[in-house]
């Protein structure tokens, strides 16, 4: 129908719905034509987000992925000071559940220490094939252990290992122009440290996601009913709820709720994404803050 005739037909009414964006829209730019991506990620794999996590992740239908660190698969936690030191990490059996149920899985560094350009072979490179015997399971994504500072070295060390992609915990959401070694996380946690002390907040980044087409992944460890074991670090298993209600409430069927491998190969695969990412990321585009720059400048 021509606009003219629409709008003699249809009149004020009309025009107001024909400008509201129905399901009928052009498809978005990710799979299945999804208009953004929502992403969780638990960092150490304990064995109690089969308790408190996995069935949340059933009853709305989200893949969850697992930061595992390689020579700590089914032993309890040795990383002394860790707010998580001790606790039981799942065992090669419970992963490859998780992995039938569509979960997915990265390395999160040989043995948690802070990955510089001295222990980047063994900590980053090595650590991939040892996570893969370990678990029985392909893996291409490194997770920075401990925080950003271990980055620079992981941009060197990850693609000699073989992998595709490295999440961070840079707060950002990613969008198909991202340099998948320099992927954010968006912590999702009940109270920041000083000097803002935010609070968890459900609706965290999906609006922007939403507007700018847009790849959240969620960070956090270990959800438990009540009070997180670090308020900092991990929201609560409520909380978690309410985020997984936010998304389904703001993303609807327009949002692609996907496991990380998922997205990267998908990513690496799309031909408009690889033209948008054609310039890898320099440090200077990316962070403004003069310590973290500095960082980028080391090598060897
Ligand atoms: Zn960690």
């Amino acid at each position: 129908m021509k606009r003219r005739t629409f709008l003699s037909v249809a009149g004020a009414a009309g025009l107001a719905s024909a400008a509201t964006p129905t399901a009928s829209a052009a498809p978005g730019p990710w799979k299945d034509g999804k208009r953004w991506v929502y992403s969780i990620t638990y960092d150490e794999g304990a064995q109690d987000l089969l308790k408190h996590a996995v069935p949340l992740h059933r009853s709305y239908g989200v893949p969850g992925h697992v930061a595992l660190v390689s020579s700590q698969i089914g032993v309890p936690r040795n990383v002394p000071g860790s707010t998580y030191h001790g606790m039981m990490i799942l065992n090669r059996e419970e992963i490859q559940g998780l992995a039938r149920e569509g979960w997915g899985f990265s390395c999160h560094s040989m043995t948690h220490v802070s990955t510089s350009f001295e222990n980047g072979q063994v900590e980053v490179a090595d650590a991939r094939k040892t996570l893969e015997d370990a678990i029985g399971l392909p893996i291409t994504v490194f997770t920075v252990p401990g925080s950003n500072a271990g980055h620079p070295a992981s941009l060197h060390f990850a693609p000699l290992g073989g992998y595709s992609a490295i999440m961070t915990i840079y707060d950002w959401t990613n969008t198909r122009e991202t340099d998948l070694l320099w992927l954010g996380r968006c912590p999702i946690h009940s109270e920041y440290p000083a000097p803002f002390y935010s609070k968890f907040d459900p609706y965290k980044r999906l609006q922007q996601a939403k507007a700018e087409s847009g790849w959240i992944i969620d960070y956090c460890h270990c959800p438990i009913p009540g009070t997180a074991l670090h308020p900092a670090k991990d929201c609560t298993s409520e909380e978690l709820e309410a985020r997984f209600k936010a998304v389904k409430e703001i993303g609807g069927d327009e949002v692609w709720l996907a496991e990380p491998n998922e997205v990267v190969a998908f990513l690496l695969e799309d031909a408009e994404s690889k033209r948008l990412r054609v310039h890898p990321a320099v440090p200077e585009a990316m962070v403004l803050n003069e310590e973290m720059r500095a960082l980028y400048k080391q090598r060897r």
